[in-house]
């Protein structure tokens, strides 16, 4: 990347990665030069799909996008970001309930990396209330989770859960 162009992370555990992830995804790719989607090993209970798997899937839904790149990271974030020599990093804002997690991050990663900027998307009305837990959770108990996750998922999830 030249040194004037403007590089953003779009962090997550995108396990899966659904619909509000994409909204997300096409709106920042519009805004910078490249994005970095970086995928995080685990959460405090541990993903249904490894970190292959969901890197996998994410690359599989946003493959039209030229200027994507999505990898898996691991670590502080800020210095994922800097070793990409990123300074915006991407989050999803969606109903009210991510509002405190996403400010207390975004405050502790300032602190951290002063010259970093989180900057706050939001998704379309019709994802506002979509997650990857609920997605989960439906697709567990062998609900129909088509509306919501893009066509690979679906299959992924039916052969998780088969
Ligand atoms: P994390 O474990 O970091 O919360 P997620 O994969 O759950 O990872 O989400 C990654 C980012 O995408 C977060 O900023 C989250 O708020 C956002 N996000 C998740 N689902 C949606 C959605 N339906 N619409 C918009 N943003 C979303």
């Amino acid at each position: 990347m030249a040194n004037n162009s403007q590089i953003a992370i779009y962090p997550g555990t995108f396990d899966p990665v659904t619909y509000g992830h994409i909204d997300i995804i096409r709106r920042a790719a519009a805004l910078f030069d490249h994005l970095i989607i970086a995928v995080a090993p685990n959460r405090i209970k541990g993903p249904i799909f490894n970190v292959e798997e969901r890197v996998d899937l994410l690359s599989a839904t946003v493959s039209e996008l030229s200027n994507i790149e999505v990898t898996p990271f691991s670590g502080l974030l800020m210095d994922y970001a800097k070793s990409k020599n990123a300074n915006i990093i991407i989050r999803g804002l969606r109903a009210i309930s991510d509002f405190e997690y996403e400010i207390q991050m975004a405050a502790m990663n300032r602190q951290l990396a002063a010259d970093v900027e989180t900057l706050f998307l939001s998704p379309t009305a019709e994802y506002s209330f979509l997650s990857s837990t609920m997605v989960r959770d439906v697709a567990r108990h062998n609900g129909d989770v088509s509306a919501f996750v893009p066509e690979v998922v679906v299959e992924a999830l039916a052969a998780k859960f088969r």
